[in-house]
């Protein structure tokens, strides 16, 4: 039974206030809060057990070890991966998908081209933009419409034999689209290039099967998930991990030094140079088990219930126009006021103890499709309540009254 009472009160931050007011935080797309399971998880880590991994014979070093390496397993089991050598540990999303641009440098040539798409968050730009002054490889830009959402006949166009690697959220962070990757990964596949999904903004919401998509890579962040923030994941199927190079060297990675040569260890570890986030990973085991405890049927049951509450409430109020009206979206309502700046409206509703976002959330290319400077972005996790989209509303509307 899903109980959002009950649910609150597993996350102590939300008793605390701001500006004399309880907090709402609606800024879930940017992280989310933290249960008080997965905190104990980090404290109990440093209090018992604070050692480092896979080198050390003594009882610290294997309770730590077995713990990380249990975190792996439960990542696995999470995702659906084959193999548990295919779950790469990371340190977020940004880390994951760097891992796979630099080792493309070595797969592409002058005149490859690589797909992403128009509602990309600079993290899944910048890396590829990089990847193509190297090789010379070129990118192709999926577009995007209206709605925000992408267009599929244009994509069709862009592929052909030519393309290496097509490249795509889930969900878009900014206008919280949910992007057809089944059609996505079906057809880049269809020309044989590879495919990488960012699944930073989907994993709170949706569970992935990575098999069942037939996804080349995936990756995701824990701190949009119930996690602590410096660990994620990079799921690569194995054929591709094995043809990618490491990314950095270290400790960890290698099988065998000396000056003359190296050889580098088998996976998972060819890709986890240095001491990891030994204790981050564990918490994010903990935060996984925490969400499938509740349900992601269940927490996207809700979280629908509230975007389409918040979209009623909000659209309500006059000169409020939402971006991104997909009929495929999650919790996330992107919007502006007449000619207002969202920074004026973000700065009032935090005085009345709302946390919102705003700016470009990290994806101006989407900013320049509408020819607005940003939006003001409430996302709403399954620990919100219509409650609070109520206060959020009456302070948009205050806002609203003392800006025009
Ligand atoms: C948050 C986010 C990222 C970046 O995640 P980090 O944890 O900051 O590395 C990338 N893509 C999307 C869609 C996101 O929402």
């Amino acid at each position: 039974m899903f109980d959002v009472a009950t649910l609150r009160k597993d996350f102590p931050i939300l008793n605390r206030t701001v500006n004399g007011k309880p907090l709402v935080y609606f800024d879930n797309a940017a992280t989310s809060q933290t249960p008080q399971i997965v905190i104990d998880a980090i404290v109990d880590y440093y209090s018992m057990y604070n050692a480092n991994i896979h080198r050390g014979v003594h009882t610290l070093s294997q309770e730590a070890t077995d713990a990380y390496e249990l975190a792996r397993k439960k990542v696995q089991q999470h995702f659906n991966a084959k193999h548990l050598y295919e779950v790469i540990m990371t340190a977020g999303t940004t880390h994951s998908i760097n891992i796979v641009a630099t080792g493309f440098s070595s797969l592409l040539n002058q005149g490859d081209e690589i797909i992403v798409s128009a509602l990309e968050h600079h993290s899944n730009i910048v890396p590829w933009q990089m990847l193509c002054e190297r090789t010379g490889a070129i990118l192709k830009v999926i577009p995007m419409n209206e709605e925000g959402e992408l267009v599929m006949n244009a994509y069709d166009e862009l592929l052909s034999e030519r393309t290496k690697l097509v490249f795509v959220n889930h969900i878009s962070n900014a206008l919280g689209t949910i992007n057809p990757i089944e059609y996505i990964i079906e057809k880049a596949h269809a020309v044989g290039a590879a495919i990488l999904i960012d699944g930073a903004q989907s994993c709170p919401h949706i569970k992935p099967d990575v098999q069942d998509l037939d996804v080349d890579f995936y990756v995701a962040s824990a701190h949009k998930l119930c996690g602590p923030t410096g660990v994620g994941v990079l799921y690569g199927k194995e054929e591709w991990l094995n043809k990618l190079p490491p990314y950095q060297g270290g400790g960890e990675m290698i099988d065998q030094v000396t000056f003359e040569k190296t050889t580098y260890a088998g996976l998972p570890h060819k890709f986890e140079a240095g001491t990891p986030n030994i204790c981050g990973g564990i918490a994010f085991g903990v935060a996984l088990d925490y969400m499938n405890s509740i349900g992601f049927d269940a927490i996207a049951a809700y979280e629908r219930e509230l975007l389409d509450y918040g979209t009623q409430q909000l659209s309500a109020i006059e000169g409020l126009k939402i971006y991104g009206t997909s009929e495929q979206k999650t919790s996330v309502i992107s919007f502006n006021i007449d000619a207002i700046h969202p920074y004026d409206i973000g700065t009032i509703v935090d005085k009345l103890g709302i946390a919102v976002r705003t700016g470009h959330h990290c994806a101006q290319p989407i900013m320049d499709f509408y020819k607005i400077p940003g939006t003001v972005r409430a996302s709403f996790a399954f620990y919100n309540t219509k409650e609070e989209i109520d206060l959020l509303v009456a302070a948009v509307q205050k806002a609203k009254m003392m800006l025009s």
